[in-house]
């Protein structure tokens, strides 16, 4: 058991950030999925889960929202499982793009994904995902899911469909890898995985634990189900460092300094590294697809508990030391 004493103390801290950033306005929901676009924009909660499996929540982190691009760090390391890192990277890079989430780029030389948190890369590993279990697939993704957040996930048919009808701009990034063999058929069923795996509900407290197995270095501190081996968690993290903010990764590097990844529907999850999982949850996102309010807490937090991974003062992380 953790001191409680220090525990009231992060209880404290994560209640004043959530205090701090509620009533900011600033960004607005995706509408490009017209389904998110329902999203209520004062929605916000933020959860830490720590890697011995305390939790400690404040606001909405009860409230279910799609899990969008937050499935593809979880995807990756369910290819990485499978195949092994060598045959994986043989579908998608690991070079950071700088681009949108969306962008329509494939490596000019090899004509693979440039990583596989990047739409390209993702729907690059759902299909390795399907070429080993066919229609199988979604559900081995959704159970997957379920241990990771130590409850059984469901996916949300309104969001899937509304993607579905309007995803085109990743059904012409499916066929362009189909066209240079990095995918192949059936295409169709490919992207159909892609979007129910970014159907996924999930809630802010979910993805902590979710982030937490990755923080505990693949296994669900919650259930001690080891879901990841070591290995590939030190490949999932290390992509989400360098890539999973898209084109505000370095930014993000320099002013929280742990991996992370965001999702479109204003989730977001962040991994300290053998200490805990974070995953918070607000709609509205800024230009590049984050969620505003998320991202500022999560500053604050860092610069609080001395999470980034080159601090040098170590300021905090006596608290955080409270349940090692
Ligand atoms: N399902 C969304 C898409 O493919 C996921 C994007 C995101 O969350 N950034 O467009």
């Amino acid at each position: 058991m953790g001191n409680p004493a220090r525990e009231s103390i992060l209880d404290a801290l994560i209640e004043s950030t959530f205090a701090r950033h509620t009533s900011d306005q600033g960004g607005s929901t995706a509408d490009y999925i017209p389904e998110l676009a329902k999203a209520n924009p004062d929605h916000f909660g933020i959860a830490l889960a720590t890697a011995k499996g305390q939790l400690h929540t404040v606001g909405d982190t009860q409230v279910p929202f799609t899990i969008q691009s937050i499935s593809k760090p979880f995807t990756f390391g369910l290819a990485l499982g499978i195949y092994g890192p060598a045959h994986t990277y043989r579908h998608v890079g690991a070079e950071p793009t700088g681009d949108a989430f969306n962008a329509i780029v494939l490596d000019e030389d090899s004509n693979k994904p440039c990583n596989p948190m990047v739409n390209a890369g993702a729907i690059s590993m759902s299909a390795l995902v399907y070429d080993e279990y066919g229609e199988d697939a979604f559900e081995v993704i959704r159970s997957t899911f379920s241990s990771l957040a130590a409850r059984d996930l469901e996916m949300d048919e309104s969001v899937y469909r509304s993607e579905k009808e309007t995803g085109h701009r990743n059904r012409a990034l499916a066929y362009l890898m189909r066209n240079t063999n990095i995918i192949g058929d059936p295409v169709e069923e490919k992207v159909d995985l892609y979007f129910r795996q970014c159907s996924i509900l999930v809630t802010a407290r979910d993805l902590a634990v979710m982030a937490a197995t990755l923080a505990n270095v693949g296994t669900n501190p919650l259930t001690g189900e080891q879901i990841f081996e070591p290995l590939h968690v030190r490949h999932i993290l290390a992509v989400m460092f360098t890539c999973g903010m898209y084109d505000y990764a370095g930014r993000w590097a320099v002013d929280v300094g742990v991996p992370a990844k965001s999702g479109v529907s204003g989730g977001l999850i962040a991994v300290v590294n053998r200490q805990m999982g974070m995953g918070l949850f607000s709609p509205p996102l800024d230009q590049r697809g984050n969620s505003v309010r998320s991202i500022k807490a999560c500053i604050d937090l860092a610069e609080e508990l001395g999470l980034h991974a080159f601090e040098f003062t170590n300021a905090g992380s006596s608290v955080l030391n409270a349940y090692l």
